[in-house]
């Protein structure tokens, strides 16, 4: 199974624009798949879990001084300070009390400069995580004077609307705010995230194979 690991990463790669990043999501992958994508070069992961991807990273990350880690999931406040230790990236920051746990632990841990995305439910959801498009601006500024590196917005589209529409407002309300980085853009869609001007797409299964299940 892990054989097609450098051919899927080798596929999708050739199609991306420079300016779009491919994080390779190994959330409930087996180590050896993960060793099969480090094997082939593949530095930058993404985990929406911070208890397994410090068990996926944690040794993994002494041994490879480049890799680039971004939290891609729910963040709990009672996290923050492993999820800072760990991660490179958060992408998930959503709301006052999480943006002020992670200033304070960012500053503690001489990280105030690690980026930061927030996560806009475009689709409005009520069961998903993630800012309203109409109190982004709120939220930006309150993390912005809190002193977080905020550089774009990542959104998970509904599943049963056309992604693209998301993808286009996640754009322009990136736009609108001077915010540079975009993460959109899974395995069943990342295609349209292109040319919408993605600069992170996030692939699991498209990677990987499917996932394994929830056990824990
Ligand atoms: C699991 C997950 C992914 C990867 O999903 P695939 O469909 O396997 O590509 C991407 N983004 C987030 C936020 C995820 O939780």
């Amino acid at each position: 199974m892990q054989d097609t690991i450098p051919k899927n990463l080798d596929r999708i790669k050739a199609v991306l624009p420079p300016q779009t990043e491919l994080i390779a999501v190994s959330k409930r992958q087996p180590e050896e798949k993960i060793d099969a994508a480090l094997a082939a070069g593949q530095r930058v992961f993404g985990e929406n879990r911070v208890q397994e991807a410090c068990e996926h990273w944690g040794d993994r990350k002494k041994i490879y001084a480049d890799l680039r880690l971004h939290l891609i999931g729910p963040l709990q406040t009672n996290k923050v300070a492993q999820a800072v230790a760990l991660f490179d990236v958060i992408q998930t920051v959503n709301r006052p009390k999480l943006i002020d746990a992670l200033a304070k632990e960012t500053k503690k841990q001489e990280k105030s400069s690690m980026p930061c995305l927030l996560q806009v439910n475009t689709g409005e959801e009520p069961q998903k995580n993630g800012i309203a498009p109409k109190d982004l601006p709120d939220i930006l500024a309150y993390a912005r004077a809190a002193g977080l590196n905020v550089t774009g917005l990542m959104c998970i589209p509904p599943e049963n609307e056309p992604p693209a529409l998301h993808f286009a407002l996640l754009k322009k309300l990136a736009h609108r705010h001077n915010l540079p980085e975009l993460s959109m853009g899974m395995s069943n869609d990342w295609e349209k995230a292109l040319p919408l001007g993605a600069t992170f797409i996030r692939l699991g299964t498209a990677i990987f194979g499917e996932r394994e299940e929830i056990t824990k």
